[in-house]
């Protein structure tokens, strides 16, 4: 049996489900609840490493579908692996790529075994296995990895879905005994995460729970979700698989989200967040803010001398005005970009980090209410 994930809870809130822990890891100690920013191809665009670890950053998430195509198995495992060739030393998870097979890859075919697939860049074909995502987490190096899983559409019929879990079951036992019977290519310990699916159908979630926390997994993740379902179900699915799984190891719900969404997920006991929306958001100019997102391309900011966030210690906000910022969105200069995503993450990173203090200082609920009502969002 795999060893699960070294998480200690320290704090458990009296009010809610909210929960401040710790992860070691070999590089380092993570403070839970947190929030990965997402290098999907081994970079979180526009940062340095340097640039996530001032912001907080504790942990970066890449892609292992993504980085098998490119740069791919050989040059990784010359560099001993992702943390040197990208520079970052803190600890890194990997998803593996199942999603992106079903969201990005030409002519996919599954069957029992894995799937077959054409990449999205030249058509070549590959096959993924549970075995061989294991094997390729292995040669990446992240600390924390996941199974290769079933990820159909938000809108799949409910057969769909329940092949969908069957089949996230059988994959996950054969990736739990792949990683038993593999070692760590650079000597540092990495932990196999279980990913529950059952799309908003609450009965196929019990069961996917059930079957996979047989396995004993290293910690557990809730996938499936931010896929185009209500937000009410969204979060009503968080609530149901959150209670399921076992209270000493790390919750991971994949994909989310807003800083609202964060918030409310956090009440309902998750420990661990990603989400492309700090990145990829700044770089279409939207700032992440305590009173709710802005467009810096708005025309409103045209002569507006402030920084984007008062207060803010990021490159962006103490150094240029939302003035200077729009200018820089509006002639298309690469710099806005930078600082765009500079600010988001920093807020991101802040954001978690009050959340964190207000769980140990137990008064997080009144601390979401303030927030989610200053952020102009409906407290449920
Ligand atoms: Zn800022």
């Amino acid at each position: 049996m795999a060893d699960p994930i070294p998480f200690t809870l320290l704090h458990k809130s009296s009010d809610s489900r909210a929960r401040r822990g710790r992860i070691d890891l070999s590089r380092g100690t993570i403070q839970t609840p947190f929030f990965m920013p997402v290098g999907t191809h081994a970079a979180v665009k526009t940062q340095t490493a340097a640039d996530l670890r001032r912001a907080g950053a504790q942990v970066v998430l890449s892609n292992a579908y993504h980085l098998y195509l490119r740069p791919g198995l050989d040059l990784l495992g010359r560099t001993d692996g992702l943390h040197s060739f990208m520079g970052w030393d803190g600890p890194i998870l990997t998803d593996s790529g199942g999603y992106q097979i079903f969201s990005l890859a030409k002519l996919r075919k599954m069957d029992a075994d894995g799937v077959t697939f054409q990449s999205h860049l030249d058509g070549s074909q590959h096959r993924f296995t549970p075995e061989s995502v294991v094997q390729i987490q292995r040669v990446i190096g992240a600390e924390m990895m996941m199974p290769l899983d079933d990820c159909p559409p938000g809108d799949a019929a409910p057969e769909t879905w329940r092949e969908a879990v069957e089949r996230t079951t059988r994959w996950a036992r054969r990736s739990r005994d792949h990683f038993a019977a593999t070692d760590s290519h650079y000597g540092h310990p990495q932990y196999l995460f279980c990913i529950v699916q059952g799309g908003t159908d609450p009965d196929l979630r019990r069961r996917s729970a059930g079957e996979l926390l047989e396995l004993d997994p290293a910690a557990c993740a809730i996938g499936g979700l931010a896929v185009g379902e209500p937000k009410a179900a969204l979060f009503d699915v968080t609530a149901l698989v959150a209670e399921l799984l076992p209270e000493d190891r790390p919750r991971y719900l994949m994909g989310v989200g807003t800083p609202a969404d964060i918030v409310r997920a956090v009440s309902l006991g998750i420990d661990m967040f990603d989400c492309v929306l700090p990145t990829r958001n700044a770089r279409n100019g939207q700032l992440f803010t305590p009173l709710g997102p802005l467009n810096i391309r708005n025309a409103r900011y045209r002569h507006d001398l402030e920084p984007v966030q008062d207060g803010c210690g990021c490159d962006c906000c103490t150094t240029i005005s939302r003035a200077y910022l729009r200018h820089l969105f509006t002639t298309g200069e690469v710099l806005g970009l930078r600082l765009a995503t500079a600010h988001n993450i920093w807020y991101y990173m802040q954001l978690l980090a009050a959340l964190r203090r207000a769980i140990e200082q137990d008064r997080y609920s009144a601390w979401a209410a303030d927030f989610l009502a200053t952020y102009g969002e409906p407290a449920t």
